[in-house]
């Protein structure tokens, strides 16, 4: 089974693109499509062996669709420039069209004008004049500019597939014909229908031209809801310096392989993922880290493609290269995620999928109103005028053009919006889920905290001193014993706790010794044997649990500063325990302030004690701490809070939290730099800062609420359209709708469509 992607050339709405996945869906081998008309792309699966893209195509163009099957890795980049191709070709033609608007607007001005009296008709060899220039221009327009509307209407009666081009075509096809007979048969008609001699060619010049600049400008628009892709495409570097055979040579990026060894010169991009293993530098990270501060690369550092060199010069070995780097699956993470569809569009797909038949029988049902009514009072060509107007109208203004616009557009704003501020958006659901959400899970170490505790205070059973902050004290003998032991045993853990511990032995030169038994117990230590005695380095649920008679009095005044308690113990007593702090994120508390603005609930989870918990809750602002958790406790907490009706979110480091982000109805994974786990959660934050949750929440909020608007628009403008353009209103207040005007209309609706989806993109976070 494949899963690919592939831009689709010829689409211009939504009802285009229930078309395609209707007749690729019953092809043989086709599981799956999925057309998005924002980015205007088809994520098809299908089975190899029964079909390939190319047969897929064929079946596409007769029904005047093709499939773009890219050589290119990226797909969605590659249409850029055929787009830009096609807006020449479509500028072209509208600045031909705009003239022959005006003068049609001069003529049917005057016409109105001289019908109230307030104007002298026109002169008659002006009438003469325009009487034939009309016909002329309408022609032009009709079979020049309106092109692919009247191939619209030409496929719908070969194959009777109807699409918003079939109901422009029909529309202004039928006012040129019309027309056209009229003015080819007018003294005889005349004789029998005395008003028969009015002519829609105006209706087709201005139609078309309306509908042009409309598709014009909402193409160009487009283009511009999709830079983010761009940008990240332009952090690529296209070329490497390489050794091989011990010759330096310059490469094009996408042959470079894993082992190549790569020379960066000064202010050179790095080309792919990779380790340095010469030389030093500082390299302007903040792609990945949103850190403006170059940081400092060693021997043994890893690099990662898209970043920049400052001044230094190093050569490093290729780790990850072509589609692997972080960079890479980032640019795929964006363009997957904005060619999704977000589940609020189902309703739009439905409305359109049946909307343009059902306009299609609309139109004739008015039509036929029109003659049945209205003949008796009006007269027959009056009616049948008046009758042809409002089916021109009706055809045109019911368009579902900015209805399939409406989710996709602000979609792929929202997506790349996010891209650049660090947030990574899986897809849509999830942009769509998260503005829901009303409770936020955090993890306290790393997320709330920097995750890098260090050791504070150690007290030996029965005497005590503080370390302080600065641990410049000196040590006494047994307190480097006591380290010794302790140092010796975390040297097998991987617990943050264990870290600070070891790092400190290092760095003070505290000798760590040899030990055997080794064993972890989960959610309250470690234990093992060093020198013949068993020892057991955790907190107090452990000493508890080994049934050891021994007072907590003393570590819960460290416990109430925040501070987690590290004991040792034999099987028999307590020897001693030294206390390890993690410092708070400067962003965490204004985090959680907003957060709480946002009427959001947070809940801390953490392993930690409760009153080490509950003191750093209070310093951030936190609402609700548990304490003790073991991992499987995270799920079930979760859970029950769903159960509640609660819509939550969990942010966690994304390696050991994984069932937690997956049961969560949004799971956020807090990556730092360079070792991001894309694919483990619905949101990534690049650079591991919880004030970034807050701007994603903010973000999906504001991309529904355009979605939102984007629909009502969409809407409004067929509902209040169909019924004045059908003449629905004219027995009652003798309004009748210019088919120009719906024209106009029609335009407008899908212009400011796409303008309300870009204005996601200045909003602030
Ligand atoms: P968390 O990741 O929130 O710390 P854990 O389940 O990993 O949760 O640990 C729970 C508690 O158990 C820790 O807060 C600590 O008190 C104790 N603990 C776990 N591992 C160790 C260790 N290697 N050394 C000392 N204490 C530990
Ligand atoms: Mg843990």
């Amino acid at each position: 089974m494949q899963n690919k992607t592939y831009k689709v050339k010829g689409m211009h709405c939504a009802s285009c693109a229930s078309i395609i996945e209707r007749t690729v869906k019953k092809i043989d081998g086709v599981q799956e499509i999925s057309v998005n008309t924002g980015t205007e792309s088809a994520k098809i699966s299908y089975d190899e062996s029964k079909t390939n893209p190319e047969s897929l195509n064929t079946k596409l163009e007769s029904l005047g669709y093709s499939l773009i099957i890219p050589v290119a890795r990226t797909v969605l980049a590659t249409g850029k420039s055929e787009k830009l191709a096609e807006l020449r070709d479509m500028k072209i033609k509208i600045i031909s069209a705009i003239p022959l608007a005006v003068i049609s607007v001069f003529v049917m001005t005057w016409d109105i004008l001289a019908q109230f009296k307030t104007q002298y008709s026109m002169p008659l060899v002006w009438e003469e004049f325009f009487h034939h220039l009309l016909p002329l221009m309408a022609t032009y327009m009709l079979f020049v500019v309106g092109k692919p509307y009247l191939q619209g209407f030409y496929r719908f009666l070969k194959t009777g597939k109807a699409n918003m081009d079939t109901l422009i075509g029909l529309g202004t096809s039928v006012a040129y014909f019309y027309s056209f007979m009229v003015g080819a048969f007018e003294e005889t008609l005349l004789k029998d229908f005395p008003n028969v001699g009015v002519t829609y060619f105006d209706v087709t010049i201005i139609v078309i031209t309306f509908i042009a600049l409309g598709k014009y400008l909402e193409t160009r628009s487009k283009l511009k809801t999709g830079d983010a892709i761009e940008k990240l495409l332009n952090l690529q570097a296209k070329t490497a310096l390489v050794i091989r055979d011990g010759k330096e040579i310059e490469i094009s990026v996408n042959e470079v392989v894993h082992g190549d060894i790569i020379i960066i010169k000064p202010g050179a991009k790095i080309p792919v993922d990779g380790t340095i293993v010469e030389g030093n530098s500082f390299v302007d990270e903040s792609m990945v880290t949103g850190e403006p501060m170059p940081a400092k690369k060693n021997i043994g550092d890893n690099v990662v493609a898209g970043t920049i060199n400052t001044t230094g010069t190093f050569n490093f070995k290729a780790t990850k290269v072509g589609g692997e780097t972080l960079l890479a699956q980032i640019i795929k993470m964006v363009e997957e995620a904005q060619s999704s569809k977000a589940p609020i569009q189902a309703l739009a797909d439905k409305i359109s999928a049946i909307f343009v038949p059902i306009v299609l029988v609309i139109a004739f049902i008015t039509l036929g109103a029109w003659l049945f009514f209205a003949s008796g009072p009006l007269g027959f060509s009056q009616a049948l005028s008046y009758g042809l107007m409002c089916f021109v109208g009706v055809l045109v203004i019911a368009c579902p053009c900015a209805l399939g616009l409406a989710t996709p557009t602000a979609i792929i704003v929202g997506v790349g919006k996010g891209a650049k501020e660090g947030i990574l958006i899986k897809d849509a659901a999830t942009l769509e889920k998260l503005h829901k959400v009303d409770t936020v899970i955090v993890d306290k170490t790393g997320t709330i905290t920097i995750g890098k505790p260090t050791l504070v205070d150690i007290e030996l059973a029965g005497k005590g001193r503080s370390f302080g902050t600065s641990l410049r004290t000196v040590l006494e003998e047994p307190e480097i014993e006591f380290i010794s032991i302790i140092a010796s045993l975390e040297k097998k853990s991987e617990h943050p706790i264990a870290n600070a511990i070891v790092n400190y032995a290092v760095e003070n030169k505290i000798k760590i010794e040899e030990i055997s038994n080794f064993e972890n117990i989960e959610g309250k230590g470690i234990r093992g044997t060093v020198n013949g005695i068993e020892y057991f380095v955790g907190n107090v649920k452990m000493i508890k649990d080994l049934g050891i008679n021994f007072n907590a009095t003393k570590i819960e005044q460290y416990t109430m500063q925040g501070k987690t308690p590290v004991i040792l113990a034999t099987k028999m007593e307590v020897i001693g325990f030294l206390t390890v702090a993690d410092e708070i994120k400067t962003e965490s508390k204004q985090a959680i302030t907003d957060l709480h603005k946002l009427g959001i609930k947070v809940i801390m989870l953490t392993g930690d004690d409760e009153k080490a918990g509950k003191y750093m809750a209070s310093l951030v602002g936190i609402d609700e701490v548990v304490a003790h958790v073991m991992p499987a406790d995270k799920l079930a907490k979760i859970k029950e809070l769903q159960n509640n009706g609660r819509v939550v979110a969990m942010a966690g480091d994304g390696v050991n939290d994984a069932p937690a982000l997956a049961q969560a109805d949004v799971g956020i994974a807090m990556g730092t730099g360079t070792d991001v786990a894309i694919e483990s959660a619905g949101i990534t934050l690049l650079h591991g800062d919880i004030s970034k949750l807050v701007k994603a929440i903010k973000l999906s909020k504001i991309t529904m609420r355009g979605i939102k608007q984007n629909l009502f628009w969409a809407f409004i403008y067929n509902i209040v359209g169909i019924p004045l353009a059908a003449g629905l209103f004219y027995p009652i207040f003798g309004w009748l709708l210019n088919p120009v005007f719906a024209g106009l209309a029609m335009a407008f609706s899908s212009v400011s469509v796409v303008s309300n989806s870009l204005r996601i993109k200045v909003k602030k976070l």
